[in-house]
């Protein structure tokens, strides 16, 4: 193979890399996003759970109120059971402190059942939190490697830079710009093999006849007529 083939496929071999590194760079801010997006959705969903929490002891609060006014209802009746001497009022009052028990025993089974959303809700709001405790360590480490990740995409890239600068300086100006101006269009793959049976690995054309012999021929560089790349015989 030609010396400028040789150093132009050493040359792809670093840009390749640099393209992949950057690639790799740019996913960076999406991935840290990610986890950001992660973590407050397990945020609200502790406010949630607490949220739910509150209100359903809140429930309880208000029915063991409730009870309480009726219980207070009651004594009162009583007091004025005890007070009256018309036995029609006694029977109106009897009516109503039976009515008003039976209400307080409703209420008690109603607080029973609400007292074991309260247990629940309770064990929902500990699951979530612990939840939220889980994803900020994991959140935590995730970034921590990111930003060694991102360290590391860019000493490479700067690195390889370098490595390209020291291997262009080599290469004459026309190989370099047509190289410089394939890549700019494909961005990766300038430089492509042909196939045994005489296609473009680049753009899977079969090459005309004279292509081929020119490429095979290795005297000097020679474009795909499909996609302009610069071709080479393994
Ligand atoms: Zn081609």
């Amino acid at each position: 193979m030609n010396q400028v083939l040789q150093d132009l496929l050493i040359l792809q071999e670093r840009d390749s890399k640099i393209f992949h590194a950057k690639e790799d760079l740019e996913k960076i801010p999406l991935e840290a996003a990610k986890i950001k997006e992660a973590l407050g959705n397990k945020i609200k969903t502790l406010e949630q759970a607490k949220a739910n929490y509150m209100s359903a002891e809140s429930a309880v609060k208000q029915v063991d109120l409730d009870r309480q006014v009726r219980k207070e209802t009651i004594t009162k009746l009583k007091m004025r059971q005890g007070e009256t001497k018309r036995n029609e009022e006694y029977q109106m009052l009897e009516h109503e402190v039976i009515r008003y028990g039976k209400e307080i025993d409703e209420l008690e089974t109603k607080e029973l059942e609400l007292m074991e959303q309260v247990d629940q809700r309770k064990l929902e709001r500990v699951a979530a939190n612990q939840a939220v405790l889980d994803e900020k360590e994991f959140a935590t480490q995730l970034s921590k490697q990111l930003v060694e990740r991102k360290k590391n995409a860019e000493l490479k890239i700067t690195e390889l830079q370098k490595e390209r600068e020291t291997l262009i300086a080599k290469i004459d100006d026309e190989a370099r710009s047509l190289y410089e101006r394939i890549l700019s269009r494909r961005e990766v793959d300038a430089v492509v093999l042909i196939t045994p049976s005489g296609q473009c690995k680049g753009c899977n054309m079969k090459l005309p006849p004279a292509t081929l012999h020119r490429v095979i021929s290795d005297s000097a560089l020679v474009q795909c007529t499909e996609c302009s790349r610069i071709l080479y015989n393994a």
